[in-house]
């Protein structure tokens, strides 16, 4: 089997790797763009890992309820988890030291299924519960999302465009960029193209965008930006529900020292 990947609006996805483990990013299932959201979440009955960018609702979303019925580990920076516990009743023994990491570390999971490495994303993580003030989510982050036996995929999370994303690509090859285009919150469709020329990834698909009337930008807007910038990478719109293969990694991350030096 391939590695399948289902696209629930937003920026919510599912993976599911050759192996068979199934990763949850940013479950907020119950998004406006999603209408089977409450049916999909109780059609789940496997989730080993939720994995989030940061602390914000449309992130947090339905993670801790669909952690609690199937048990699955959390997979975040030391102060996102610290806060899913506190504030939002992230069960603790599913939230430990194995799970948790921070920003440049590599954490091997699931018996080597899956690496997973924090990068910066430049954002807000404050995690906020209805009736309290905004509680410490430490800084919000990309994912870099390694399959053993499938491709390396980029999640940008929320951010806007930063040079050092040109660094991702130094130390793993992207096959597939979930990219934030929907502009007001984040990035928009010219600077997202910018980002895809930094990562130089083999596939993009867009995400974060037609949710609110505020997020203005589209994937119409973002094709138009890439094809300016003659980019390489195919463009790949997935519809809210839609659940397709990825592509076969690239290369293998290389423990190969960078040729160029960092200057
Ligand atoms: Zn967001």
């Amino acid at each position: 089997m391939e590695t399948q990947l289902t696209y629930y609006g937003h920026a919510s996805f599912k993976l599911v790797t050759p192996r068979g483990n199934v990763l949850l990013i940013d479950p907020w299932l119950t998004n406006p763009l999603f209408e089977n959201g409450k049916a999909e979440i109780d059609a789940l009955e496997r989730v080993d890992l939720i994995l989030l960018t940061h602390g914000h609702f449309d992130h947090v979303g339905d993670s801790v309820a669909i952690a609690k019925r199937t048990k699955a580990k959390l997979v975040a920076t030391f102060d996102l988890s610290a806060a899913m516990k506190a504030v939002h009743g992230y069960p603790a023994e599913q939230a430990d030291m194995d799970t948790t990491g921070h920003f440049g570390g590599e954490l091997g999971l699931l018996n080597g299924d899956v690496t997973v490495t924090f990068v910066p994303a430049w954002h807000g993580s404050a995690v906020m519960k209805e009736g309290s003030p905004p509680y410490y989510g430490g800084t919000p982050s990309g994912l870099i999302i390694a399959i053993a036996d499938g491709p390396t995929i980029y999640d940008t999370g929320d951010t806007d465009l930063f040079s050092d994303m040109a660094l991702v690509s130094r130390y793993h090859a992207i096959d597939v960029m979930i990219v934030c285009m929907g502009d007001h919150f984040t990035m928009g469709p010219r600077r997202a193209a910018d980002a895809v020329q930094l990562v130089d990834p083999r596939m993009v698909i867009p995400q974060h965008f037609s949710t609110f009337p505020v997020l203005t930008g589209t994937p119409d807007a973002f094709r138009a930006e890439l094809s300016k910038r003659e980019s390489k990478a195919e463009l790949r719109v997935m519809k809210v529900g839609e659940t397709m293969q990825l592509p076969p990694a690239r290369s293998r991350i290389s423990n190969e020292p960078i040729g160029q030096p960092l200057t």
